[in-house]
């Protein structure tokens, strides 16, 4: 078995034409029967691991896979593209399951999908024993370290296979990568040296935002305004909140719907369908929303809150993008979200709340940051990258700096001169000169630096508040009313007059600014390209309907977007977008041909110029039985112009019937003379040779079809 065989298998049944890092290396490492350890982000493209070389391979692949959700998506994805997978779990009837044993034994089954459960019972045992196994794969197999944070029993059983099936390969594959896990893999189901293979965390496709959480709501209707069609999530804090929030996207005619643990199971299982077959747009949801969703064309993905910790962030965003196309994550932060969060941890009397009231510190720092914020994320993960990304908030407008020293000596002297006593808030309201009771009762109104900070907006303090917090100048007493204390270094700017450069606060503004106009002339320049987009989404969402699968089974959005930037309208074309294998073309792919010719049509009429429409339709006339004369006449071009569409047609590999361009006669006569003559042909010299009995025209189609059938 190898690669090449790989890449065809790619190509045929998924559509793809290359494979993605590690992937060929991983697959070759199963054809060379090693056993075979696979750390890939959600999205990376894992379950190709295995299916290439199930297909390829003589034999079957057994998948344990601990949702059941999951194991039907991805049958059901390998159906449609035309591969024998079936799962076996609880949830079918004896009769099924039954039939289902039968065609094993038939050897008609590619990838049998299993629950750690089904694994373990004896009578699947002797399923095993009597089938061809290629494979073993043991999907989200983190789930076998109870360090993880989904530990399943049944998988620490899943050892009985090494001993069992000495000789079959077993590949593991799981999106979480830290050390004990990755050995715990290893160790508890007994790999003989495995090959590991740990691919980058890195999701370039999903541009990072974060933007103070002042006007959410406002922000928020904004962002999905813009992006009515697309799929996305809006992560809250708590329950009341997310349904909240969808109240408030409902009010605005929004399709939105909530999602948390307080519902009901038919509820959630609602919400859950609804969003996958495309019905709901928007699902508010507590974290407890994503767990087992396939769904690979969520577009973006929105933090109502600051999530606890980054491991919780990255995981959340990767939810959006997993078709590779572009996403988005956007994170709402304020100050007020830390605080409650802190109060949250640290009444939590495990013994752990110390570690997570760090992990809290880290992702505030990774929202306060003022350098590439991929950067800070992958070096969480314990990767390094070399460049700035330039698909985050700061790398699209980098802060500008400037000499903050006075500033931050008016908030200090004032923090200093009311003893270190009051809050952010407060403080804020004395620098600015309020008359508010508690600041008159307390004398502030007394201090030197009261109404020092006038010229600044409230606003603008709690920014370069939080500034002077990341520097270290001023901490927060957690455990005493979260008050503001000088720290040792902020004495230094205080008493010492020690520089200190801040982030200019309307670059920050400037850059909530740029991010929205951004976003506008995006789309506009989209539009154009979204009416098709918009045809071809709606053609796949009425297919899904009819077959009773969700969408994105069907086609994800980034082979949907390559169609419309392509727009395909002959075989050979349409098998050139990535993920359209034959089974899909077989399937699925007259009608995207027939919208997009469709549409084509529509923007001819309407006298928009479309590249490439005039080939077209040439060829819908000449289809339709059209001669090359008559459609000279009828759209009023040169006969020659004819001849070279539909020439370019035919050696781009659409099918031509070329009767009506050339005569079986001619064409020998033609070939003949192509021989004699040799390669460069000269069209004069062969015209003059045949006796200027064969147009120029002609002759040109005749080469065409000697280099495709001829010496092709
Ligand atoms: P994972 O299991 O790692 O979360 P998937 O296997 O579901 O990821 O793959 C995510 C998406 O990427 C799927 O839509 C899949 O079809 C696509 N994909 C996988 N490999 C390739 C490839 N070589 N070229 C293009 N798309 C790919
Ligand atoms: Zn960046």
């Amino acid at each position: 078995m190898n690669l090449t065989t790989a890449k065809a298998a790619l190509k045929k049944t998924f559509g793809y034409d290359e494979f993605r890092p590690m992937q060929a290396d991983i697959i070759q490492s199963i054809y060379d029967k090693k056993d075979t350890v696979v750390l890939m982000p959600t999205g990376g493209g894992k379950s190709l691991c295995f299916q290439v070389p199930a297909i390829t391979m003589e034999g079957m692949c057994i998948v344990v896979s601990p949702l059941i959700s999951l194991m039907k998506d991805q049958v059901e994805a390998l159906n449609d593209n035309g591969v024998d997978a079936v799962f076996l779990n609880s949830s079918q009837s004896t009769e099924e399951q039954q039939h289902i044993e039968e065609e094993i034994y038939q050897g008609r089954i590619k990838l049998l999908y299993v629950s750690p459960e089904k694994m373990l019972s004896t009578q699947f045992l002797q399923i095993l024993k009597q089938a061809t196994i290629n494979l073993f794969a043991i999907d989200e197999a983190h789930c076998i370290s109870a360090w993880g944070h989904d530990f399943r029993p049944e998988y620490t059983k899943m050892r009985f296979l090494k001993n069992q099936f000495a000789n079959i390969p077993v590949v593991a594959l799981t999106a979480t990568a830290d050390k004990i896990t990755r050995k715990d893999i290893v160790d508890q189901l007994g790999l003989a040296e495995p090959n590991v293979f740990i691919s980058s965390f890195d999701r370039p496709n999903i541009s990072l935002d974060v933007r103070p959480g002042q006007k959410r709501i406002e922000q928020i209707l904004e962002f999905i305004n813009q992006r009515r069609k697309q799929a996305g999530i809006i992560y809250c804090l708590s329950r009341k909140n997310t349904e909240d929030v969808c109240r408030k996207l409902l009010a605005k005619g929004m399709k939105a719907g909530f999602y948390h643990a307080g519902m009901n199971a038919k509820e959630r299982d609602r919400v859950q369908t609804d969003f996958l077959n495309d019905n709901l747009n928007v699902v508010c949801a507590t974290v407890a929303f994503g767990m087992g969703i396939d769904k690979s064309n969520v577009r973006w993905v929105i933090h109502y809150n600051l999530p606890k910790n980054m491991e919780g962030y990255y995981q959340e965003i990767g939810r959006a993008g997993r078709d590779g196309a572009k996403a988005e994550a956007v994170l709402f932060y304020s100050f007020r979200d830390v605080t409650v969060l802190r109060e949250i941890l640290s009444k939590n009397e495990s013994k752990n709340a110390e570690i997570q009231l760090s992990k809290l510190d880290r992702i505030q720092q990774f929202a306060d940051a003022h350098i590439c914020r991929r950067k800070i994320l992958l070096s969480y993960f314990g990767e390094s990258l070399d460049k700035d990304c330039g698909n985050c908030d700061v790398c699209k407008n980098p802060p500008q700096h400037f000499d903050g020293t006075v500033i931050c000596q008016k908030a200090l002297s004032a923090i200093y001169r009311t003893r270190e006593r009051v809050g952010m808030g407060l403080l804020i309201d004395i620098l600015r000169g309020s008359r508010r009771r508690e600041i008159l009762q307390n004398g502030f109104d007394q201090i030197k630096t009261y109404g020092a900070g006038g010229d600044i907006t409230s606003y603008d303090w709690q920014l370069l508040l939080l500034q002077m917090l990341n520097s270290g100048l001023i901490e927060i007493a957690y455990d005493y009313h979260n008050v503001l204390r000088i720290t040792e270094a902020g004495k230094a700017v205080l008493f010492d007059n020690k520089k200190m450069q801040l982030v200019k606060m309307t670059s920050v503004k400037e850059r909530q600014q740029k991010a929205k106009t951004k976003v506008k002339v995006q789309s506009k320049r989209e539009r154009v390209r979204d009416e098709l987009f918009e045809v071809l989404r709606q053609l796949r969402k009425d297919l899904a309907r009819k077959r009773g699968v969700p969408p994105y089974i069907i086609f994800s959005d980034a082979t949907l977007e390559e169609m419309a930037a392509e727009r395909p309208v002959t075989e050979f074309d349409m098998h050139r977008i990535s993920g359209v294998g034959e089974k899909k073309f077989a399937q699925y792919g007259e009608d995207f041909i027939n919208a997009i010719l469709g549409f084509i049509g529509t923007q001819s009429q309407s006298g928009t110029k479309v590249k490439g429409d005039s080939q077209v339709l040439t060829l819908q006339l000449y289809n339709r039985g059209f001669t090359p004369d008559q459609i000279s006449i009828e759209r009023d071009i040169q006969l020659g112009t004819v001849y070279n569409h539909l020439t370019e047609l035919y050696a781009r590999g659409q099918k031509i019937d070329w009767k009506k361009l050339i005569s079986k006669k001619e064409l020998d006569l033609t070939i003949q003379q192509l021989e004699r003559s040799g390669e460069p042909f000269r069209l004069k010299e062969l015209h003059e040779a045949l006796e200027g009995k064969i147009s120029y025209d002609r002759i040109k189609f005749a080469i065409a079809y000697y280099h495709k059938v001829v010496a092709g």
